[in-house]
């Protein structure tokens, strides 16, 4: 029997993935998923045209976002799932981030050119989100860094001497949001922050990304046992980004089927 598998978990070339949601959507196919969730940072300019390929190419798509939060001084990102994507008001949501997000990419790219880099960066503010690793690729091909990682230790990463924090979003907020808009909050890779996040837990998500990339789920039980302690949904997905960050594939995480069932059933009964 051939076992369900989807992915919960990726970005498209609406942020900072380097497929459009048609090649992710055609790369989950010849992976041999089933189900799959574009979940793009601070947008979902990926619906409803991910529905319409997905229905054309016979893979369940649940739509999806990654938003960027901040809490106790660290990056907090949250999925949401399973909303009405034409809700006014997450539609505006992600145009405040767009805003947020234009701003502050300015205000790093001034830091840079300070600092002698100065980077240009192509199609800002055009289509879809634009970050932190754009900035990174932008310093590789203008010669700045030689790698990725260089780029983040060196300059951008949180708290380097490139970095700007901008504007920035509650959970609270973020979660009133998704909820506003009929769909589920998912606290996503738990295990990357650094702080105790028993504050974050005691607010109003419906489930937590146990499952995350490369790693089995055995390696986050941790979470697994917090997630069923608080009666949460148990997520999964591969945070794949293409060419962007080639080692990871779409697919290479799990999710349970009766959990990717209760999305789509959700979804499929706003
Ligand atoms: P942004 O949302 O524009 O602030 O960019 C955040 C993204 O940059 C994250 O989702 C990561 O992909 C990447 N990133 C942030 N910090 C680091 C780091 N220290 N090393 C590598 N990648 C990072
Ligand atoms: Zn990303
Ligand atoms: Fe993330
Ligand atoms: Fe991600």
């Amino acid at each position: 029997m051939n076992p369900f598998r989807a992915d919960l978990h990726c970005h498209s070339y609406f942020s900072d993935g380097s497929m459009s949601p048609l090649e992710l959507i055609q790369e989950a196919k010849s992976q041999g998923l089933n189900g799959l969730s574009i979940t793009d940072h601070d947008t979902i300019q990926a619906y409803p045209e991910a529905l319409e390929i997905g229905k054309e190419l016979g893979i369940q798509v649940i739509p999806g976002v990654e938003f960027s939060t901040h809490s106790q001084n660290q990056n907090i990102h949250i999925l949401g799932y399973a909303f009405d994507y034409r809700n006014e008001e997450i539609k505006q949501f992600c145009a405040k981030h767009q805003k947020r997000r234009l701003d502050r990419n300015l205000q790093i790219l001034d830091k840079l050119r300070k600092h002698g880099m100065p980077v240009i960066l192509e199609g800002l503010g055009e289509k879809g989100t634009m970050g932190r690793p754009h900035i990174a690729k932008a310093l590789i091909e203008q010669g700045y860094v030689p790698d990725f990682q260089t780029a983040f230790d060196k300059y951008i990463g949180d708290g380097k001497i490139c970095y700007v924090t901008g504007e920035r979003f509650t959970i609270e907020e973020t979660l009133q949001v998704i909820h506003a808009a009929k769909g589920l909050a998912v606290l996503a890779h738990p295990h990357l922050y650094k702080s105790s996040l028993k504050h974050v837990l005691k607010l109003n998500f419906d489930g937590i990304e146990c499952i995350y990339g490369k790693l089995p789920a055995t390696s986050h039980l941790t979470w697994i046992n917090r997630a069923q302690a608080k009666n949460l949904l148990i997520t999964g997905g591969s945070d794949f980004h293409g060419t962007i960050k080639p080692n990871i594939q779409l697919g290479c995480s799990s999710i349970d089927w009766n959990v990717f069932s209760k999305l789509l059933h959700h979804f499929e009964s706003l």
